[in-house]
């Protein structure tokens, strides 16, 4: 049975606290060989961790994500040093720049809510960038709405970190942009769905040794799932659509979206 990985699965979430092990063990025999357990703050990470810890086949990435940058430290670098120390934390994230929703859109805020945000969230993401750098990692990285700024934060470390731009939902010009400073991009289940056609098509155009597979579970699960909880097994359902899209066998999808996993996480064959 060809197997995969599940590069970004939010593992701590509450929707899993009940059913854990009944989830990896379903992905297991799934097929998903290797899960990565993503952080979204300091506490979130710590579990991503313990839960790395409790089960041999899991990893953890630690970071803050970027919708959560008004209630994070000023200095978020001591902590993800200290983090990132562990075996089995394979990346920093995830982290990036998110300008979906912003202050502005709620009554009462301003435009300077909206800027104060933005470079609470730059200052965020640099400091994962940095620590990356410093310690030989890789960064996960959430972008929503904002590619360019994104792009121009990830170019001046592109010579010593990769970033994945994980749920990429853009099309195959960002794609090329991506790839061209040394990162990579990944899919979740929307490649499934009916109205997924623009990421079908990037990832038509993607090289087979430029991108990963992910859940970000337990949300976006894959048609025939659509609308429930989602979860790592889940994987299986986006490799065959993604294999079809890349017109080869699920054998070489494996091979190739495996490999690309080892080398950007480095660490997972030594955890
Ligand atoms: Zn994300
Ligand atoms: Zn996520």
């Amino acid at each position: 049975m060809p197997t995969f990985y599940d590069t970004h699965a939010h593992l701590d979430h509450p929707d899993f606290a009940e059913e854990l092990p009944e989830v990896i063990a379903r992905a297991e025999t799934a097929g998903i060989e290797k899960i990565i357990g993503i952080g979204t703050d300091l506490a979130s990470s710590r579990r991503a961790i313990k839960l790395a810890e409790e089960f041999p086949n899991v990893f953890a990435v630690a970071g803050w994500h970027p919708t959560h940058a008004l209630e994070a430290p000023e200095d978020l670098r001591p902590a993800l040093h200290e983090l990132a120390r562990h075996p089995k934390v394979v990346a920093l994230g995830e982290t990036g720049l998110d300008y979906h929703r912003l202050p502005s859109q709620k009554p009462g805020a301003t435009d300077d809510d909206d800027a104060q945000y933005k470079r609470k969230q730059a200052a965020l993401f640099r400091q994962h960038l940095e620590v990356a750098a410093a310690l030989g990692l890789n960064c996960v990285i959430h972008q929503r709405d904002a590619l360019e700024d994104t792009l121009a934060a990830v170019q001046p470390f592109a010579d010593r970190v990769r970033g994945v731009f994980h749920c990429f939902a853009d099309d195959a010009a960002a794609m090329r942009r991506i790839v061209a400073l040394g990162s990579l991009v990944s899919f979740t289940g929307i490649l499934t769905f009916k109205n997924g056609q623009n990421i079908r098509d990037a990832l038509a155009a993607t090289p087979l040794d430029q991108f990963m597979l992910e859940t970000d579970c337990p949300y976006l699960a894959p048609m025939p799932y659509r609308g429930k909880r989602c979860e790592p097994a889940y994987v299986k359902e986006t490799a065959d659509v993604a294999a079809r899209v890349k017109g080869c066998s699920l054998e070489a999808l494996s091979a190739a979206t495996c490999a690309t996993a080892q080398r950007f996480f480095h660490k997972l064959l030594g955890g």
